[in-house]
């Protein structure tokens, strides 16, 4: 890889958690045990297996952590403060559009004075079309994609690949 990795940028829906639709819930939200919550309907969000583990070992090893996700920003950060996960983020950027390729530049700036490059930061993400969108803007970000058919299947798969554990 070139570069070490300080930073990962993560999509939420279907990354994060199984749901694919956080702005689509109905607050307020309830969480039922450690990895699932349910919503005002009855809907539930099933936290993938290993998240918290994931960003403590990233943190623990000095890597900024952000979120890149298209969604109404309350409704994901609810999402996360029920799984109380908001605190191992150092940004949240959580916009209602899919121009992922514009989020990307608001946390690149935003990490820039850290001393974080373009080809230190992985983005990872479910939907190809989003990857890409963001490679040909910057095509020194190092994508994988967060899919049964993708590079990588699980946050164990993350671990091993980012955190070398
Ligand atoms: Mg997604």
């Amino acid at each position: 890889m070139p570069g070490r990795v300080k930073l990962i940028v993560l999509d939420l829906d279907q990354v994060l958690w199984d749901h694919h639709d956080a702005t689509s819930l109905i607050l307020p939200l309830r969480r039922v045990d450690e990895r699932t919550l349910v919503d005002s309907s009855g809907e539930r969000v099933v936290l993938r297996e290993g998240v918290r583990n994931f960003l403590e070992g990233a943190r623990a090893r000095g890597i900024y952590l952000s979120t890149c996700s298209w969604n109404e920003p309350d409704k994901a950060i609810a999402v996360l403060r029920t799984f109380q996960l908001d605190r191992y983020f150092d940004l949240l950027v959580i916009e209602p559009h899919p121009e992922k390729d514009r989020m990307m530049e608001r946390i690149l700036d935003h990490f820039a004075p850290k001393g974080v490059r373009e080809d230190e930061t992985v983005f990872i993400d479910d939907k190809e079309e989003m990857l890409e969108k963001v490679r040909r803007r910057y095509p020194r970000i190092r994508t994988l994609r967060f899919h049964p058919d993708g590079d990588v299947h699980s946050f164990r798969d993350l671990e091993r690949i980012l955190l070398g554990g």
